[in-house]
């Protein structure tokens, strides 16, 4: 059988007294359960890699759905692109 063994573990360490290791569940600041994927010589630096979706940014596209202005001219509107697996630093 091919189970991953790689599942998201849904238990997450407190802040205090614990030691983050690459691999470990933290929150995303979205509060979903990302992944460390890494840790600052300092650990007060952390990287997590998050699953789920983020808002990522807003880009204007071509609305072809509108009616066009003129001739090979379309209006444009804007665009939400969400991401995943983004990477976010966080101080801890
Ligand atoms: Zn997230």
């Amino acid at each position: 059988m091919g189970y991953s063994s790689h599942k998201l573990s849904a238990e997450l360490k407190s802040f205090e007294g614990v030691e983050f290791q690459v691999g470990d569940s933290y929150k995303c600041p979205e509060d979903h359960v990302a992944k460390i994927v890494w840790v600052s010589e300092d650990k007060e630096t952390i990287a997590v890699r998050c699953p789920y979706e983020h808002f990522s940014k807003v880009v204007k596209v071509t609305d072809y759905d509108a009616p066009p202005i003129s001739f090979m001219r379309y209006r444009t509107k804007e665009k939400e692109i969400f991401a995943k697996n983004m990477v976010f630093m966080m101080k801890i």
